[in-house]
């Protein structure tokens, strides 16, 4: 039978029915090794009991208001994530590209304000920032983009960890309001940048007076070994966007401002229905709660090197391995050759990786992963990648 769900995806052929930490199992009761927790989000793991009593707690006493009441959950979690950052506010919303276009929006009021009417917003080649029609024109992929033209004005791409050629651009670019990047690229291919570079356009942007705006909706809420990815870069932003992790799956984006980029906002400016629910709010408590308690981020930084380690050992000389790179529990293996097939047979192996920019084998597994899972995604990967490779193609 054709399936009525619009055809998005190129979904693999298997559903799941229940999960247990790392672990998943299929509607035929197959189980599988989950190195990727729903593309970085399952951060405390699937069916955690804690979240799993919040969730049903909450649902219990209350779901949905709407952002023109106080929402408590709401209050406490802005707090929370504030002190976690450094930053001073937060609005919630309830997806990556949401709290995308918020920071976009951000920075032409930013601009608007200091007499810039039509701002220009830096962006990197190979970068992320979602589908919806900003964020897509802020995104670096022709691919994506294809077929949705017009794009959105506004944005100049860089290429990526490059400081001479922003220099370049900056020097003919009038009317830039700020930089919107991802400190470690994630779709992109895993990616880190420099940490002069960051420092570099951090530099920038406090010279220029522009808004300094990190991506962090793939790479923040512990995924790297630190809350957030720019605490490993020694720099302060003043905008951070975070999503996927922060309520274990529970749609939630949180757009956080400091400084310059704070109280800009004024009733009316901006807004959204779901946006910072007492439902997703509990969610992302509990989920902060549960990674402050088991250690998580200890756990995030320790695991991914014991992940890195085993895999560089495990393809040591391995030709057609271009690259291991990583920091904390993302991580990717750079191949020679596109390897979207390896998605499958691992599946088959039952294990549940992902491929990204065609030859990068992406890594995302749950922040509680434990040595003995970390071995087994070696044992049952490095197998297969080296018989990919030796069948060539
Ligand atoms: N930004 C980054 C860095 C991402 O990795 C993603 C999704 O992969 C997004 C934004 C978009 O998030 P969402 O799919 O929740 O809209």
């Amino acid at each position: 039978m054709t399936s009525h769900v619009m055809n998005t995806y190129a979904r693999l052929p298997v559903a799941f029915s229940h999960g247990a930490g790392a672990w998943l199992w299929d509607e035929q009761g197959n189980k599988y090794l989950d190195a990727l927790a729903g593309i970085a989000v399952v951060g405390v793991g699937h069916a955690h009991p804690r979240l799993a009593h919040a969730l049903a707690d909450q649902a219990a006493k209350l779901v949905h208001t709407s952002n023109i009441y106080v929402i408590r959950h709401q209050e406490t979690l802005a707090d929370k994530l504030c002190a976690l950052s450094g930053m001073d506010e937060v609005f919630f919303s309830s997806s990556g590209a949401e709290a995308n276009e918020a920071a976009l929006k951000l920075a032409r009021f930013y601009g608007h304000q200091h007499g810039v009417s039509n701002a220009n917003i830096i962006v990197m080649e190979h970068a992320w920032h979602g589908r919806t029609i900003a964020t897509l024109s802020a995104t670096g992929s022709r691919k994506a983009q294809a077929g949705f033209e017009p794009l959105v004005p506004g944005f100049i791409r860089v290429p990526y960890n490059d400081q001479a050629a922003l220099e370049r651009v900056v020097q003919d670019t009038p009317n830039i309001v700020a930089v919107l990047m991802e400190v470690l690229q994630g779709e992109g291919g895993i990616h880190i940048a420099d940490r002069g570079y960051v420092a570099a356009v951090a530099r920038l942007c406090e010279q220029r007076k522009w808004l300094f705006m990190l991506d962090e909706v793939q790479c923040g809420t512990g995924r790297t070994g630190q809350w957030f990815g720019f605490q490993h870069f020694g720099v302060r932003p003043d905008v951070v966007t975070l999503a996927k992790g922060l309520a274990s799956g529970v749609p939630i984006g949180a757009t956080l401002a400091a400084g310059r980029a704070a109280r800009l906002f004024k009733p009316g400016n901006h807004g959204s229905t779901f946006g910072g629910g007492p439902l997703a709010c509990r969610a992302a408590l509990e989920t902060l709660a549960i990674m402050e308690d088991e250690q998580l981020l200890q756990n995030a930084e320790r695991m991914g090197h014991l992940l890195r380690n085993g895999l560089r050992q495990a393809l040591e000389g391995t030709a057609g391995v271009v690259a291991l790179r990583g920091m904390g529990l993302m991580v990717g293996i750079e191949l020679a050759r596109p390897c979207g097939d390896l998605v499958k047979q691992a599946l088959q192996a039952g294990l549940l990786i992902n491929v990204t920019r065609d030859n990068v084998v992406r890594l995302l597994p749950p922040l509680i992963i434990n040595e003995s899972e970390v071995a087994e995604i070696v044992s049952r990967l490095a197998p297969l990648i080296r018989q990919f490779l030796a069948a060539g193609g």
